[in-house]
């Protein structure tokens, strides 16, 4: 079956193929590098990587452009509050977020575009659609005139003709019932950075960013623009009017939105505090893959609900694959081929396929994945799989990790190691069997002092351990 995505512009799932040559031009909006980014941006950043692998797994080349946003509201009262200047206070979050990618293992875009390397190409655009008459001047600043631009809300699905003419928002962000004429150029404050342009010093709105630099690498229509499904309105609304409105094109084909990660209910938010980094989580001893597991396993279009409990949960999952790889390497198996688990593992690639071209259904591309795991480990337990079935399950491992990417451990150190604390990953089931047998060989040879270490150790990690008469039980608390 084709691949296929929910396109919120369409309401409907269409299926997908780039406009030009087989390459897919797609734009995502990236981080405002004015904190450390949280595991809920993560969720929208884990999506784009999962989609970036799957379109090339569909063997589509990919020319991806991610914006890194380094000038707005926030950045430049947390660099004043701190006495920096803006590059000075976004350079080490910048690099903090690139860092945090790469532990997360997303790719990185063909073009990463920080918004202050391109202040020429934005205002270029501005002065587009001044000559077109889409902007008027108010107080030293540039604004937008939706009346001007008749398809406004046909991406969010509002209809906003009863809206005030020339009623104005300087701000980013705003709510659906407050459609106003947006800002492009924020006539300079005090003594904030600014740029001089032939319409005043000042600094660009945060739209006007995305548009600009979209446009100039990947031409007037992209076939995908992806973002957090806050980010429908009013961003994604309002680039669409900019960007329309300088070429009378399409500005993108296809738009996909990820939905937020919850936390006990609410969304996952700087404002609201209730938020967790990456670093937090790795500090916490957990690993970077299980955090990349639970962010993708979820479809994107489904809200996800953090918990401590999800978290373990998949890196449980993680393990069995790990250990069914390992088992795949080192197992004896009679020779020959038995043509039904051939066939089996043909199906397994066929499902697992089957749910990632459903608008990236990852639930069921995973559940594919372990079904046939089980069905495998079966059929090893039977002495029923042979030799020659081995490289077949060992290409549905290799085929499911070029996108989930996590059978291979992290090198990384958890960042509390480099922090002095100690380190305390989750222990995969074969290294805490492997430390119990240690203090089984320890008691024996009556060093209860290591003995008392290990169980110590093991309790420090949630893991345990109950002497019993049949030896030791273990659990995860
Ligand atoms: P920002 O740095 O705030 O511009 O956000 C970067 C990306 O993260 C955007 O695509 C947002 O839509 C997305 N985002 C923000 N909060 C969440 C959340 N709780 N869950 C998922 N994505 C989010
Ligand atoms: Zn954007």
């Amino acid at each position: 079956m084709a691949l296929r995505f929910y396109n919120t512009l369409t309401q409907e799932l269409e299926v997908f193929h780039p406009l030009h040559d087989n390459t897919v031009r797609m734009y995502t909006c990236g981080p405002t590098v004015y904190n450390f980014v949280h595991i809920g941006n993560f969720r929208t950043f884990t999506f784009q990587d999962i989609l970036r692998r799957w379109l090339r797994y569909r063997g589509y080349g990919l020319d991806h452009v991610m914006n890194v946003t380094d000038v707005d509201d926030k950045i430049i009262i947390n660099a004043a509050k701190e006495n920096k200047s803006i590059e000075d206070y976004t350079a080490g979050f910048t690099k903090a977020f690139f860092e945090d990618a790469a532990a997360l293992r997303l790719e990185q875009p063909e073009h990463v575009a920080p918004a202050t390397d391109h202040i020429g190409d934005m205002v270029k655009a501005i002065e587009e659609l001044a000559a077109k008459g889409y902007t008027y001047d108010s107080e030293g600043s540039t604004y937008f005139r939706i009346a001007a631009f008749p398809d406004y809300g046909k991406l969010s699905h509002n209809d906003f003709s009863g809206i005030r003419a020339g009623a104005r928002v300087d701000v980013d962000e705003y709510d659906k019932a407050d459609a106003r004429d947006f800002v492009l150029w924020k006539a300079k404050k005090g003594d904030e950075p600014s740029w001089p342009t032939p319409f005043g010093d000042g600094r660009p709105g945060w739209h006007i960013e995305c548009s600009a630099m979209a446009m100039k690498y990947l031409g007037q229509t992209l076939d995908i623009h992806a973002g957090g499904v806050d980010l429908v309105f009013p961003h994604h609304e309002n680039e669409i009017a900019q960007s329309e409105s300088i070429t009378g094109r399409p500005f993108s084909r296809f738009w996909l939105h990820s939905e937020h990660l919850h936390i006990e209910s609410q969304k996952m938010s700087k404002s609201l505090g209730n938020f967790y980094t990456l670093r937090d989580l790795l500090e916490m001893g957990y690993q970077p893959e299980a955090i990349r597991y639970l962010l993708a396993s979820v479809p994107y279009r489904k809200k996800l609900n953090f918990t401590f409990e999800g978290l373990k949960a998949a890196w449980r999952s993680i393990e069995r694959l790990r250990d069914f790889e390992l088992r795949l390497a080192s197992t004896k198996l009679p020779s020959g081929c038995n043509e039904a688990l051939s066939e089996r593992s043909r199906e397994a690639i066929r499902q697992f396929e089957a749910g990632m071209d459903d608008d990236l259904n990852t639930a069921e591309a995973l559940a594919a994945i372990f079904e046939y795991v089980r069905a495998i480990n079966t059929a090893i337990d039977e002495n029923q799989f042979q030799e020659d079935n081995r490289w077949e399950a060992a290409k549905v491992l290799e085929l499911f990790d070029s996108v989930f990417d996590v059978l291979k451990p992290s090198e990384r150190p958890p960042a509390s190691a480099e922090n002095g604390s100690p380190a305390s990953p989750l222990l995969a089931d074969t290294q805490i069997e492997a430390l119990i047998e240690e203090r089984n060989q320890a008691k024996k040879s009556r060093n209860f002092k290591r003995a008392d270490e290990i169980r110590a150790e093991l309790q420090e990690r949630d893991i345990l351990l109950e002497d019993t008469k049949d030896g030791v039980r273990w659990k995860r608390k």
